[in-house]
Protein backbone atom coordinates (compact mmCIF):
# COMPACT_ATOMS: atom_id res chain seq x y z
CA UNK A 1 0.00 0.00 0.00
CA UNK A 2 2.07 3.47 -1.45
CA UNK A 3 1.82 6.42 0.96
CA UNK A 4 1.57 9.98 0.52
CA UNK A 5 4.09 10.78 3.12
CA UNK A 6 6.68 8.87 1.16
CA UNK A 7 5.71 10.04 -2.49
CA UNK A 8 8.72 10.69 -4.61
CA UNK A 9 8.71 15.12 -5.39
CA UNK A 10 9.78 14.12 -8.76
CA UNK A 11 6.17 12.49 -9.75
CA UNK A 12 4.51 14.58 -12.26
CA UNK A 13 1.47 16.52 -10.37
CA UNK A 14 -1.82 15.11 -9.80
CA UNK A 15 -3.40 11.06 -8.92
CA UNK A 16 -1.12 8.88 -9.86
CA UNK A 17 2.72 9.03 -7.64
CA UNK A 18 4.73 6.25 -6.74
CA UNK A 19 6.43 6.02 -3.49
CA UNK A 20 10.39 5.90 -1.76
CA UNK A 21 9.70 2.11 -1.50
CA UNK A 22 9.57 1.23 -5.52
CA UNK A 23 12.83 -1.40 -5.99
CA UNK A 24 12.73 -0.25 -9.50
CA UNK A 25 11.82 -3.32 -10.88
CA UNK A 26 10.43 -1.68 -14.39
CA UNK A 27 7.35 -3.66 -14.02
CA UNK A 28 4.81 -0.23 -14.29
CA UNK A 29 7.25 1.38 -17.20
CA UNK A 30 6.36 -1.91 -19.22
CA UNK A 31 2.66 -2.09 -18.35
CA UNK A 32 1.88 1.66 -19.00
CA UNK A 33 4.64 3.37 -20.55
CA UNK A 34 2.76 6.68 -20.97
CA UNK A 35 2.31 7.18 -17.79
CA UNK A 36 5.57 6.03 -15.58
CA UNK A 37 9.12 6.22 -16.17
CA UNK A 38 12.52 6.16 -15.13
CA UNK A 39 14.10 8.46 -12.80
CA UNK A 40 17.54 7.68 -10.98
CA UNK A 41 17.24 4.50 -9.19
CA UNK A 42 13.57 4.46 -9.09
CA UNK A 43 10.43 4.78 -11.09
CA UNK A 44 8.10 7.93 -11.17
CA UNK A 45 5.12 9.20 -12.97
CA UNK A 46 6.08 11.21 -15.71
CA UNK A 47 2.67 11.92 -17.05
CA UNK A 48 -0.69 11.79 -15.53
CA UNK A 49 -2.74 9.15 -17.36
CA UNK A 50 -5.03 11.55 -19.69
CA UNK A 51 -7.13 8.80 -21.16
CA UNK A 52 -9.14 6.21 -20.00
CA UNK A 53 -7.18 3.39 -21.38
CA UNK A 54 -4.15 5.37 -20.15
CA UNK A 55 -5.98 5.56 -16.67
CA UNK A 56 -6.89 1.72 -16.67
CA UNK A 57 -2.86 0.78 -17.93
CA UNK A 58 -1.74 2.66 -14.85
CA UNK A 59 -4.16 0.83 -13.03
CA UNK A 60 -2.99 -2.58 -14.22
CA UNK A 61 0.14 -1.24 -13.01
CA UNK A 62 -0.51 -0.77 -9.46
CA UNK A 63 -1.83 -3.90 -8.71
CA UNK A 64 1.41 -5.47 -10.28
CA UNK A 65 3.63 -3.48 -8.52
CA UNK A 66 5.48 -6.03 -6.03
CA UNK A 67 5.89 -3.43 -3.32
CA UNK A 68 2.77 -1.80 -3.29
CA UNK A 69 4.79 1.38 -4.54
CA UNK A 70 2.16 3.25 -6.33
CA UNK A 71 -0.83 4.73 -5.19
CA UNK A 72 -3.76 7.32 -5.83
CA UNK A 73 -4.60 10.22 -3.99
CA UNK A 74 -8.63 9.29 -5.21
CA UNK A 75 -8.16 5.91 -3.92
CA UNK A 76 -9.22 5.07 -6.99
CA UNK A 77 -11.32 1.60 -7.35
CA UNK A 78 -8.46 -0.94 -8.57
CA UNK A 79 -11.18 -3.79 -8.95
CA UNK A 80 -11.35 -3.42 -12.70
CA UNK A 81 -7.37 -3.72 -13.02
CA UNK A 82 -7.27 -6.69 -10.70
CA UNK A 83 -10.21 -8.69 -13.16
CA UNK A 84 -8.09 -7.81 -16.07
CA UNK A 85 -5.05 -10.36 -15.35
CA UNK A 86 -4.20 -12.74 -16.75
CA UNK A 87 -3.90 -10.41 -20.03
CA UNK A 88 -3.65 -12.25 -22.92
CA UNK A 89 -0.50 -11.55 -25.05
CA UNK A 90 -1.05 -13.84 -28.25
CA UNK A 91 -3.63 -16.99 -28.59
CA UNK A 92 -3.79 -19.23 -25.45
CA UNK A 93 -0.70 -17.12 -23.56
CA UNK A 94 -1.39 -14.74 -21.12
CA UNK A 95 0.93 -12.69 -18.53
CA UNK A 96 -0.46 -12.94 -15.20
CA UNK A 97 0.68 -9.43 -13.80
CA UNK A 98 0.70 -9.31 -9.72
CA UNK A 99 4.80 -9.30 -9.51
CA UNK A 100 6.13 -9.94 -6.45
CA UNK A 101 9.14 -8.96 -5.02
CA UNK A 102 10.58 -12.13 -4.17
CA UNK A 103 11.26 -12.44 -7.89
CA UNK A 104 12.04 -8.70 -7.88
CA UNK A 105 9.25 -8.02 -10.08
CA UNK A 106 9.80 -10.59 -12.53
CA UNK A 107 6.77 -11.51 -15.14
CA UNK A 108 5.34 -14.88 -15.29
CA UNK A 109 3.05 -16.61 -17.71
CA UNK A 110 -0.22 -18.59 -18.47
CA UNK A 111 -0.30 -21.17 -20.96
CA UNK A 112 -3.69 -22.65 -21.65
CA UNK A 113 -3.27 -26.30 -23.16
CA UNK A 114 -5.38 -28.78 -23.77
CA UNK A 115 -3.25 -31.68 -21.57
CA UNK A 116 -2.88 -29.21 -19.31
CA UNK A 117 -2.28 -25.41 -17.87
CA UNK A 118 1.55 -24.46 -17.39
CA UNK A 119 2.38 -21.61 -15.19
CA UNK A 120 5.73 -19.97 -15.94
CA UNK A 121 7.36 -18.40 -13.10
CA UNK A 122 5.41 -17.32 -9.90
CA UNK A 123 3.65 -14.44 -9.46
CA UNK A 124 1.92 -13.45 -6.57
CA UNK A 125 -0.19 -15.89 -5.50
CA UNK A 126 -3.51 -13.30 -5.23
CA UNK A 127 -6.48 -14.57 -4.90
CA UNK A 128 -7.46 -13.33 -8.29
CA UNK A 129 -4.72 -15.26 -10.12
CA UNK A 130 -6.07 -18.26 -8.17
CA UNK A 131 -10.00 -18.14 -8.86
CA UNK A 132 -9.18 -17.39 -12.94
CA UNK A 133 -6.74 -20.42 -13.04
CA UNK A 134 -9.11 -23.17 -11.51
CA UNK A 135 -11.74 -21.29 -13.49
CA UNK A 136 -9.45 -22.31 -16.85
CA UNK A 137 -8.89 -25.87 -15.63
CA UNK A 138 -6.08 -25.17 -13.47
CA UNK A 139 -1.89 -25.93 -13.34
CA UNK A 140 -0.70 -28.67 -13.89
CA UNK A 141 3.00 -27.67 -14.71
CA UNK A 142 4.59 -25.10 -13.00
CA UNK A 143 8.04 -24.18 -15.12
CA UNK A 144 10.41 -22.28 -13.66
CA UNK A 145 13.28 -21.12 -15.62
CA UNK A 146 15.65 -20.39 -12.60
CA UNK A 147 15.88 -19.60 -8.71
CA UNK A 148 15.29 -16.22 -8.86
CA UNK A 149 11.93 -16.72 -9.85
CA UNK A 150 10.08 -18.94 -8.09
CA UNK A 151 8.74 -16.76 -5.63
CA UNK A 152 5.32 -18.28 -4.17
CA UNK A 153 5.51 -21.79 -5.99
CA UNK A 154 4.77 -23.94 -2.94
CA UNK A 155 0.92 -21.81 -2.35
CA UNK A 156 0.61 -22.88 -6.13
CA UNK A 157 1.66 -26.31 -5.78
CA UNK A 158 -0.66 -26.34 -2.84
CA UNK A 159 -3.53 -25.34 -4.63
CA UNK A 160 -2.98 -27.15 -8.20
CA UNK A 161 -1.03 -30.04 -6.94
CA UNK A 162 1.18 -29.23 -10.03
CA UNK A 163 4.23 -30.56 -11.30
CA UNK A 164 7.14 -28.00 -10.52
CA UNK A 165 9.59 -28.26 -13.25
CA UNK A 166 13.29 -26.65 -12.40
CA UNK A 167 16.96 -27.52 -13.08
CA UNK A 168 18.67 -29.48 -10.33
CA UNK A 169 21.92 -27.13 -10.30
CA UNK A 170 19.25 -24.11 -9.36
CA UNK A 171 17.69 -26.09 -6.53
CA UNK A 172 18.06 -24.20 -3.11
CA UNK A 173 16.88 -25.22 0.29
CA UNK A 174 13.17 -23.31 -0.80
CA UNK A 175 12.43 -25.22 -3.77
CA UNK A 176 14.10 -28.33 -2.49
CA UNK A 177 10.99 -30.31 -2.82
CA UNK A 178 9.99 -29.92 -6.18
CA UNK A 179 8.89 -32.93 -8.33
CA UNK A 180 10.73 -32.62 -11.16
CA UNK A 181 14.52 -31.65 -11.15
CA UNK A 182 16.67 -31.30 -14.69
CA UNK A 183 19.70 -32.30 -15.17
CA UNK A 184 22.52 -31.82 -18.08
CA UNK A 185 22.72 -29.95 -20.76
CA UNK A 186 20.31 -31.43 -23.17
CA UNK A 187 17.19 -30.28 -24.45
CA UNK A 188 14.25 -32.51 -22.49
CA UNK A 189 10.88 -32.66 -24.28
CA UNK A 190 8.20 -32.11 -21.52
CA UNK A 191 5.74 -32.54 -23.67
CA UNK A 192 4.72 -33.01 -27.34
CA UNK A 193 4.83 -29.39 -27.62
CA UNK A 194 6.70 -27.87 -24.42
CA UNK A 195 10.40 -28.33 -24.69
CA UNK A 196 12.91 -27.27 -21.54
CA UNK A 197 16.18 -26.25 -22.75
CA UNK A 198 18.76 -25.68 -20.45
CA UNK A 199 20.88 -22.52 -20.40
CA UNK A 200 23.20 -21.95 -18.03
CA UNK A 201 24.92 -18.45 -17.70
CA UNK A 202 22.58 -16.28 -15.54
CA UNK A 203 22.73 -19.28 -13.28
CA UNK A 204 23.85 -22.38 -13.24
CA UNK A 205 21.01 -24.09 -13.36
CA UNK A 206 18.74 -21.18 -16.13
CA UNK A 207 16.37 -23.08 -18.96
CA UNK A 208 13.91 -21.57 -21.19
CA UNK A 209 10.47 -23.07 -22.11
CA UNK A 210 9.79 -23.52 -25.60
CA UNK A 211 5.81 -24.04 -26.69
CA UNK A 212 4.96 -25.10 -30.10
CA UNK A 213 8.42 -24.09 -31.68
CA UNK A 214 6.86 -20.06 -31.32
CA UNK A 215 6.56 -19.20 -27.87
CA UNK A 216 10.23 -18.96 -26.01
CA UNK A 217 9.75 -18.20 -22.38
CA UNK A 218 13.19 -16.63 -21.62
CA UNK A 219 13.11 -15.74 -17.69
CA UNK A 220 16.35 -13.68 -17.28
CA UNK A 221 18.55 -14.98 -20.40
CA UNK A 222 17.11 -13.01 -22.95
CA UNK A 223 15.31 -9.87 -23.54
CA UNK A 224 14.34 -7.13 -25.97
CA UNK A 225 15.69 -3.56 -25.16
CA UNK A 226 13.40 -1.18 -26.68
CA UNK A 227 16.60 1.25 -25.96
CA UNK A 228 18.27 -0.22 -28.42
CA UNK A 229 15.54 -1.75 -30.42
CA UNK A 230 17.25 -5.75 -30.16
CA UNK A 231 17.49 -8.80 -28.51
CA UNK A 232 19.92 -8.53 -24.84
CA UNK A 233 21.14 -10.43 -22.33
CA UNK A 234 21.78 -8.42 -19.25
CA UNK A 235 25.85 -8.18 -18.62
CA UNK A 236 25.30 -6.67 -15.68
CA UNK A 237 22.59 -9.07 -13.62
CA UNK A 238 24.90 -11.87 -14.99
CA UNK A 239 25.37 -14.24 -11.85
CA UNK A 240 27.03 -17.12 -12.92
CA UNK A 241 28.92 -16.79 -16.55
CA UNK A 242 29.07 -14.32 -19.32
CA UNK A 243 30.40 -16.76 -21.67
CA UNK A 244 28.10 -19.99 -20.81
CA UNK A 245 25.15 -17.84 -21.73
CA UNK A 246 26.39 -16.49 -24.96
CA UNK A 247 27.00 -20.65 -25.69
CA UNK A 248 23.43 -21.12 -24.70
CA UNK A 249 22.56 -18.38 -26.65
CA UNK A 250 23.59 -19.59 -29.70
CA UNK A 251 22.22 -22.73 -28.99
CA UNK A 252 19.17 -21.26 -29.33
CA UNK A 253 19.80 -20.28 -33.22
CA UNK A 254 18.84 -24.47 -33.31
CA UNK A 255 15.30 -23.44 -32.39
CA UNK A 256 12.45 -21.77 -34.36
CA UNK A 257 10.30 -19.42 -32.32
CA UNK A 258 8.25 -15.75 -32.75
CA UNK A 259 8.10 -14.33 -29.35
CA UNK A 260 10.95 -13.62 -26.35
CA UNK A 261 8.73 -13.73 -23.59
CA UNK A 262 11.35 -12.55 -20.63
CA UNK A 263 11.25 -12.56 -16.96
CA UNK A 264 12.55 -9.05 -17.22
CA UNK A 265 13.06 -6.38 -19.76
CA UNK A 266 10.35 -6.44 -22.90
CA UNK A 267 9.25 -8.69 -24.61
CA UNK A 268 9.49 -9.15 -28.29
CA UNK A 269 7.43 -10.45 -31.35
CA UNK A 270 9.46 -11.14 -34.65
CA UNK A 271 8.04 -10.68 -37.73
CA UNK A 272 8.62 -14.38 -38.71
CA UNK A 273 11.15 -16.82 -37.21
CA UNK A 274 13.35 -16.29 -39.89
CA UNK A 275 13.46 -12.66 -39.06
CA UNK A 276 13.76 -13.56 -35.14
CA UNK A 277 16.81 -15.90 -36.05
CA UNK A 278 18.30 -13.13 -37.35
CA UNK A 279 17.66 -10.64 -34.33
CA UNK A 280 18.94 -13.78 -31.88
CA UNK A 281 22.25 -14.32 -34.32
CA UNK A 282 22.81 -10.14 -33.67
CA UNK A 283 22.63 -10.72 -29.75
CA UNK A 284 24.74 -13.39 -30.09
CA UNK A 285 27.80 -11.36 -32.21
CA UNK A 286 27.01 -8.40 -29.68
CA UNK A 287 27.62 -10.62 -26.40
CA UNK A 288 30.79 -12.11 -28.14
CA UNK A 289 32.01 -8.68 -27.97
CA UNK A 290 31.01 -8.44 -25.04
CA UNK A 291 33.41 -10.74 -23.56
S1 LIG B 1 6.33 -1.63 -10.49
FE1 LIG B 1 6.54 -0.72 -8.44
S2 LIG B 1 8.56 -1.39 -7.71
FE2 LIG B 1 8.50 -1.74 -9.90
S3 LIG B 1 9.40 0.13 -10.78
FE3 LIG B 1 7.19 0.44 -10.74
S4 LIG B 1 6.75 1.46 -8.81
FE4 LIG B 1 8.81 0.62 -8.67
Amino acid sequence: MASLSLRYPDNSPGDFYVDTTCIDCDACRRIAPATFRPADDHSTVGRQPATEEERRRALMALVSCPTGSIGTVSRADARPAIAAFPERVDENVSFCGFTSKDSFGAWSYFIEREDGNVLVDSPKAVPRLLRAFRERGGVSTMFLTHRDDVADHAAFRREFACERVLHERDVSRATADVERKLSGDDTIRLADDLLAIPTPGHTRGHAVLLYRQKFLFTGDHLAWSERRGALVAFRDACWYSWEEQTRSMEKLLDYPFEWVLPGHGAWHHGASPDAMRDELARCVAWMKRRT
